[in-house]
């Protein structure tokens, strides 16, 4: 493993301590291989422990659907699904002749993983965009209509280009930037819109990252995830949004205040990348979660610039 790698490796464990810290949903960009899944699969273990009814909802819905494990009554682990990109539409957000849950509400309270979400259906993608909203999906039928909970982190990844060697030393890529335009545009835009943070993701070997005791461990990311969700609650004490990443618009404005060096950096970052207005929240959002991190009310340009490091997408990532 080059020093690349360990870099590259620590900055996508810190975008991914930024998103559980704040439930920002989450795209990882990479090289096919284990790295992606590997980290995704780390994300229910750094999230805070279920409460107690957290963990009362999440076992109702498994066993509604006749899944939980007869030996183990209560469910005390946050779910972590990662449907194969071949799911129909009511298998991801439930349905059926009798209604029954999804994956989505299999998710409820924990991570859905969709990995290679180019190859997801696009129509599939974007029955997403409601529930992620609103967290909670309402499935009608002739006899009336029923609703699932639906509060998940999304955490989707993607290779890199349709190779899936773009920027990887060890193999040769000739997609041209067409190609990998093309490639990004299959994702469902009002899905992306969903997603706050975009990390690019090395390649590493398995066993490297099996090993935990490499970098930053899962324990130390916990702690620092708990650290920034003291911070909200206490933000949110009488308030109906509880994490960061579900702020909205008012709550951004009066939550969110930028010293003049990081209104200036936004501004700029705005006109350089043509971003939306979607864009600007999205980056304060993320930005508010680094400084609870920091365990700092104010959020300085320092924050801003990491959250807008998170904008992969948005800066005409094929061109590059
Ligand atoms: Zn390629």
């Amino acid at each position: 493993m080059d020093f690349a790698d360990v870099n590259g490796q620590e900055m996508a464990k810190r975008a991914v301590t930024v998103a559980a810290a704040g439930m920002h949903h989450l795209l990882m960009i990479g090289p096919p291989g284990t790295g992606k899944t590997l980290l995704a699969r780390r994300i229910p273990t750094i999230l805070p422990q279920l409460s107690r009814a957290e963990s009362l909802e999440t076992t109702q819905i498994w066993s509604a659907v006749g899944r939980l494990n007869a030996r183990q009554p209560l469910m005390v682990l946050r779910p972590f699904r990662a449907p194969h990109h071949t799911i129909s539409e009511a298998g991801l957000v439930g349905g059926g002749s009798t209604p029954s849950p999804g994956e989505i509400s299999l998710a409820h309270n924990g991570v859905l993983f969709l990995d290679e979400l180019p190859e997801f259906n696009r129509r599939t993608l974007e029955v997403l965009r409601q529930p992620l909203e609103e967290h909670c999906v309402t499935i009608s039928r002739a006899m009336g209509s029923l609703t699932f909970p639906a509060k998940l982190m999304l955490v989707a990844a993607m290779n890199p280009c349709p190779c899936g060697y773009r920027g990887d030393p060890r193999r040769r890529c000739n997609c041209t930037s067409f190609q990998i335009e093309r490639y990004v545009a299959k994702i469902s835009g009002p899905l992306l819109d969903r997603i706050d943070i975009h990390v690019e993701v090395p390649n590493v070997p398995f066993r490297e990252l099996k090993d935990d005791t490499t970098g930053t461990t899962s324990a130390q990311m916990r702690e620092q995830v708990q650290i920034a969700r003291d911070r909200q609650r206490r933000r949110f004490q009488r308030e109906p949004s509880t994490v960061n990443g579900s702020m909205t618009p008012p709550q951004i404005r009066r939550y969110c205040k930028l010293d003049a060096e990081a209104e200036q950096m936004l501004q700029a970052a705005m006109e350089e990348m043509g971003l939306s207005a979607r864009a600007h929240d999205k980056i304060l959002r993320v930005a508010r979660t680094i400084a609870d991190l920091d365990d700092s009310e104010t959020i300085t340009a320092y924050h801003l610039q990491e959250a807008i490091n998170y904008r992969t997408l948005d800066r005409r990532y094929w061109a590059s």
